[in-house]
Formats: C-alpha cells, sequence, structure tokens
C-alpha cells in the first residue's frame, strides 16, 4: 500500500507527529512536565547493517533498526517489520506507541521496536530466512527476554520469529523461547497469537456497540487492509452479523453494498498465493461481482464503521473532512496523522485509537511469554478468555476516562497510560522530592 506519509525535509515527521501528540495530551491530562520529557527521547536505538548472501551468488546489505523507547514499567515490547519505506523515525514512533499501548492494557513492558528497509516479497524463502537469522545475529547483544522482546508486525510473522528465536538460542547456547513471542506453536508459540490482533479488536468493538447502541445487522462495515489482523477482525465482524461491505488489499479494494463473505476471500486470496511464497501475491481484486474501489476511496466510503488495518497515516488533514463514517477504529498502528485527529473531533467522528484496538496482539503475545517462562503452556479457551477479560477492562478504563473528563478516546487512552507510566517514573523520585530533600 502506497502510503501517503509524507517524506519531504519540511513535513512533519512520523516520530515528530507521535511525540506532539503524546505532549498535547499530556498537557489536556496534567502529566508531570518531567514524565512527558522523559518518553519524548528513546532510552536506545541501534541501527545496523545486515550482509545477506543472496541466491544468486551476489552480497546484499540490508539496514535493520531497534529502538527501546521506555522501559520503566518493564522490558521493551514490540514488533518487527519489514517494508521498503521503514526509517529510524518509523521505528521510534512505533516504539513510543508501544510504551503507551502496553501501559493502557496494564501490561508489565514498556515498548520497542525494530524494522527493516526490504520489499519481503521481493526475496526467495532462504533470502528471508538468511535475512531474519541476520538481523538477529546484529541484535542478539541488544534483545533478550528480560530486555526487549521482538514479535510480528508488517510482513512478519510466525514463520520469521522463529527463524529469529533459533538463531538467538543457537547464539546464546540456551533456550530461552521468552526472547520473541509471536512463534509458531511447535517453537513455544502461544495458541490464539495469530488471531490475537484481530480478535481483540473485535472485543473493542462489541464493547463499543454496548456503550453507543449499536446494532450489528444495521452497521456496514469497510477496512482496508486484508492483512492477518484486518481478515480476523473482518471475520469475527461478519459471524456476528456485521456486513462487511469494503475491503482491500495494496493492490486496492474492492466494495459491495449487500456486503462480502470474508472467508470466500481469504481462500481466494490464499489460492492465488505463489506454490512456494511466503507472501500472498494474489490480490482481493481478482473477485468478482463487485465495484473496484482504490485505497483512498475505502476510506471516505460511507459507510457505519471504518476500520483502517494496514499503514500509518493515511488519514490526514487533507482528506480527514471527507471520512463519513461516524466510528473509526484504528487497527493498523498510526493510521490517523496528529493533524487529522481535531478535524475528526470538531465533525464528531469517534476514533478508536489503536493503543487501544490492536493491542490484542501484544496482549497474546504477553501471555506467550508468561506461558514460555513458566514451561506451562495454555488451552485455546484460556487465552482467548483471558484475552477477552483484558481487552474489556481496558476498554472500561478508556471509556471511564473519556465520559468522565470528557476527553477523546485518544487522550482518554494516553491519559490512562501516560499516568500509570507517571506512577513508574515518580517511583524513582521526583522534581519536588529531590528539590525539597534536605
Ligand atoms: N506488532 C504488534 C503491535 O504493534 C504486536 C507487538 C507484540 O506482540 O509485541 O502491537
Amino acid at each position: 500500500m502506497s502510503r501517503s506519509r509524507p517524506r519531504s525535509d519540511e513535513e512533519t515527521d512520523v516520530f515528530t507527529d507521535a511525540v506532539a501528540t503524546m505532549e498535547r495530551i499530556g498537557e489536556e491530562a496534567s502529566i508531570s512536565a518531567e514524565v512527558v520529557e522523559a518518553l519524548r527521547h528513546p532510552d536506545a536505538c541501534l541501527v545496523a547493517s545486515l550482509p545477506v548472501r543472496m541466491h544468486d551468488g551476489h552480497l546484499r546489505h540490508f539496514t535493520a533498526y531497534r529502538c527501546r523507547h521506555d522501559t520503566s514499567r518493564g522490558p521493551a515490547k514490540g514488533g518487527i517489520r519489514y517494508h521498503p519505506d521503514v526509517t529510524l523515525e518509523e521505528v521510534q514512533a512505533l516504539s513510543l506507541w508501544m510504551t503507551i499501548k502496553c501501559a493502557v492494557l496494564d501490561l508489565p513492558y514498556g515498548g520497542g521496536k525494530g524494522g527493516v528497509v526490504v520489499d519481503p516479497k521481493e526475496l526467495t524463502p532462504m533470502e528471508l530466512e538468511r535475512l531474519s537469522r541476520a538481523y538477529m545475529r546484529a541484535m542478539a547483544d541488544f534483545v533478550g527476554p528480560d530486555v526487549d522482546i521482538p514479535a510480528p508486525d508488517v510482513y512478519t510473522n510466525a514463520r520469521i520469529m522463529g527463524w529469529m528465536a533459533d538463531e538467538f538460542q543457537t547464539i546464546k547456547r540456551v533456550k530461552a523461547p521468552g526472547v520473541i513471542t509471536g512463534k509458531p506453536v511447535g517453537l513455544g508459540g502461544s495458541e490464539g497469537r495469530e488471531e490475537a490482533t484481530g480478535r481483540g479488536a473485535f472485543h473493542v468493538v462489541q464493547e463499543l456497540a454496548k456503550h453507543k447502541g449499536i446494532e450489528p445487522a444495521d452497521t456496514r462495515v469497510a477496512i482496508q487492509g486484508f492483512g492477518n489482523a484486518a481478515y480476523h477482525v473482518a471475520r469475527l465482524l461478519q459471524e456476528t452479523g456485521y456486513r462487511i461491505v469494503a475491503v482491500s488489499d495494496s493492490r486496492g479494494g474492492i466494495y459491495s453494498e449487500d456486503g462480502f463473505d470474508v472467508e470466500s476471500i481469504a481462500e481466494i486470496k490464499s489460492r492465488t498465493r505463489e506454490v512456494q511464497g511466503v507472501y500472498c501475491k494474489g490480490s482481493v481484486c481478482e473477485l468478482v461481482e463487485h465495484d473496484r474501489i482504490s485505497n483512498e476511496e475505502i476510506l471516505e466510503l460511507d459507510v457505519d464503521l471504518l476500520i483502517p488495518a494496514a499503514i500509518e497515516g493515511v488519514i490526514h488533514a487533507r482528506n480527514a473532512k471527507r471520512i463519513k463514517a461516524p466510528v473509526v477504529v484504528e487497527v493498523a498502528n498510526g493510521p490517523i496523522q496528529g493533524d487529522a485527529d481535531p478535524i475528526l473531533d470538531e465533525r464528531g467522528v469517534l476514533v478508536v485509537p489503536d493503543v487501544l484496538a490492536n493491542a490484542g496482539g501484544v496482549t497474546v503475545s504477553y501471555f506467550e511469554w508468561v506461558q514460555n517462562r513458566q514451561g506451562f503452556p495454555w488451552s485455546l479457551a484460556e487465552v482467548r478468555e483471558r484475552l477477552e477479560e483484558r481487552m474489556v477492562r481496558a476498554f472500561d478504563d478508556v471509556w471511564y476516562v473519556h465520559e468522565n473528563e470528557k476527553l477523546s478516546m485518544r487522550s482518554a487512552a494516553y491519559a490512562v497510560a501516560l499516568r500509570r507510566l507517571e506512577r513508574a517514573l515518580e517511583s524513582g523520585g521526583t522534581r519536588e522530592f529531590f528539590s525539597n530533600n534536605r
């Protein structure tokens, strides 16, 4: 999907934008200035060059990043993305959002993120394995089960996590499956991790529906993206009676007023997958009996619920006025730029922020890490039950602040998170404490 995030030097980069949002909400929610200042600076970032021998014998170097944003509440946690547009600023922004997200869910983690500048669809499966192992070789002293725990993100998956976990354990000569989450179940992954982001978002929509009196049968849903999270949230919503009228992938979207059968779309996508490829090369555009729409048009459809579930920065000041959906649930990380938030607020669009809506993934990652450390796997039913409980609790915490302090849901979610971070950071001593100390 081509991103509309501005890339020119004059325009704000994504990390500056993320910090500005955090600062604005810090002020709105009366968070101590020292805490906001601490969160403006990522703890540490490692930039590495990964040499990979390609299938034709030549050596290629890929730029890779890992950032730990804040670890005051626990080890850093967050995914690794493979994407040609990855930048240091993007990884920093994503790591800041992980700090907030883990605090909203009250997980004992800080925030981290990683990325590799690569178009993984151009790699053979063996090149992909070499790249993934090279990433872990470069990062092996920077991550660890008690330090920083990676996981999947855009264009990375369980198999890649398995290769990385294996590489770490080979280097360290220990079994430490808790170094990474989102692994295949056979290598210590958790039941239910694959569907967790979509299922978590589904619980959030259900809670919202209860509070706002939304009836599934009357609700037309447009979803930008058809990756793992989008597929699962679409599937669960449809099973509950919602009408999925539009979906898209990186090549474009499809629209049908009557609604789609989500499983059929998934089936067609998987059938058109290249036989040995790790990535799906098919497009939802290949389905018949629908209107084709672009990834920009899908955002502006006259629907009841819009779910951007692809990439960041797709809703911005330039198109925010044209968003017709009264409710937007952010399943991607950062799909709404900071400059669009006030426009949407003013127009009465209810935005359920990413740091709540897509937190199901990291929540089941936490469950996976707990299971690895205990050496005691849980059943799928246990994982699902605990995920629902966590998501509902986080939704209620955010909704309470939203209602009682008259804050937008994004501001309320950040307020919940920043207050938890404030408690952790202030336990080490505040300016008042030190200046009054005799
Ligand atoms: N990449 C996912 C996210 O952005 C999951 C992170 C994790 O499981 O640690 O939340």
